[in-house]
């Protein structure tokens, strides 16, 4: 039996036919930007967040820079951004104007430690984004303890919990992805910021639809980024399933740890405090991609995702690390391996893993 790295359509084959009704819907109404799903979805998704506000935008992306724009960052300013994450999470910054600021993470968590983001503030920091990387939880009080308005990126989080609440709800503003792979994902691209900041939630209103308020005056140079009605009428029907599906992300850890398995590979750690719902369960051993060779042949998919951190992309060329090496980051880079996980995955997929790294090692 195969068991693949991850499997998004599990999970909503049983809500299928609820689906299908929505789309119709949606069809029949022929409104299909900014219509009454989308702002159910708004408001259902910032209770579950814990958040007063949520605003669908079109990506995860583009979240991070309204939320960016929304807290008043330009051209001048620093954005301090962990170096290990996905890609957008830098690239988000420079078209706000500010430059991004890498930062290390602890490789035994894979987030970044308030500590590490103190290390490269400088006066012209105006942001930080924080990344509850592989639904991992960042600790975004003790960074804004610095001064600094954080700007979660909670692209991987989606039914985490943290110290505090959830990730969406524990800093100044927060963005979100609905990317299909992602714990809540659509049909299609969609994101969503939330704040419990009734004025930036105006701001990022105002942004999200080309700067205007009112579609007669356009204030500021805004963007055309909304969350399709469609999109919003497919995640209204899985959001109830959320608290589910998470729990059951967070039981695979557990699972993963009782067979056996940090006896093998190093077992990502949750943050203080934390119940992530992993996204992706991220182990740590010294030849990952030999590792994934020979777990390959006994049909387990495994993957390093981040093998070359963002500092080193072509593209961040003209932003070199401040401090020279992210030792934290180079590690986690060079070891990381993410292993089968799923809403759905069962103990029997688990088990199978656990053994097939257990012949790969020789153990
Ligand atoms: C997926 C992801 C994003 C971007 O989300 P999109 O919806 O794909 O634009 C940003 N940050 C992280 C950490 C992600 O995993």
């Amino acid at each position: 039996m195969k068991v693949p790295l991850f499997d998004p359509t599990s999970a909503i084959e049983p809500l299928r036919a609820e689906i299908n009704a929505a789309l119709l819907e949606v069809s029949a109404a022929g409104q299909f930007i900014l219509g009454p799903n989308v702002e159910a979805f708004e408001q259902e998704f910032a209770n579950a967040v814990g958040a007063d506000e949520a605003i669908g935008v079109a990506n995860g992306t583009e979240a991070i820079t309204i939320a960016l724009r929304a807290l008043g960052v330009g051209p001048g300013d620093e954005v301090i951004v962990p170096s290990f994450s996905y890609y957008a999470s830098a690239e988000a910054i420079p078209p706000t104007g500010a430059v991004p600021v890498f930062c290390d993470i602890d490789p035994s968590t894979y987030i970044s430690t308030a500590e590490q983001v103190k290390a490269v503030m400088t006066p012209r920091t105006k942001a930080v984004v924080a990344v509850h990387l592989f639904g991992n939880v960042a600790p975004v009080a003790e960074i804004e303890a610095l001064g600094v308005p954080v700007v979660e990126d909670c692209a991987q989080a989606a039914g985490s919990v943290g110290p505090g609440g959830r990730p969406g709800a524990l800093g100044a503003i927060a963005s979100h992805s609905f990317y299909p792979s992602k714990n809540l994902g659509a049909f299609g691209d969609g994101g969503a910021i939330t704040t419990s900041d009734k004025e930036l939630a105006e701001r990022v209103r105002m942004l999200r639809f080309h700067g205007s308020r009112d579609r007669v005056t356009y204030e500021e140079v805004g963007f055309n980024s909304r969350l399709d009605e469609i999109q919003a009428a497919v995640l209204r029907v899985m959001l109830p399933q959320l608290s589910q599906w998470a729990q059951h992300r967070a039981a695979v850890g557990q699972t993963y740890s009782e067979l056996g398995l940090g006896d093998l590979v190093t077992l990502p750690q949750p943050a203080a405090a934390a119940t992530p719902a992993w996204h992706l369960y991220v182990v740590a051993t010294d030849n990952p991609d030999q590792l994934a060779e020979q777990l390959g042949a006994s049909g387990v998919e495994s993957r390093g995702y981040y093998r070359s951190p963002i500092h080193e992309q072509p593209s961040m060329s003209a932003w070199p690390t401040r401090q020279g090496t992210l030792p934290g980051t180079d590690e986690a880079a060079r070891r990381h391996l993410a292993l089968p996980i799923s809403a759905t995955i069962g103990d029997d997929q688990l088990e199978q893993v656990v053994t097939a790294v257990r012949a790969a090692l020789g153990r």
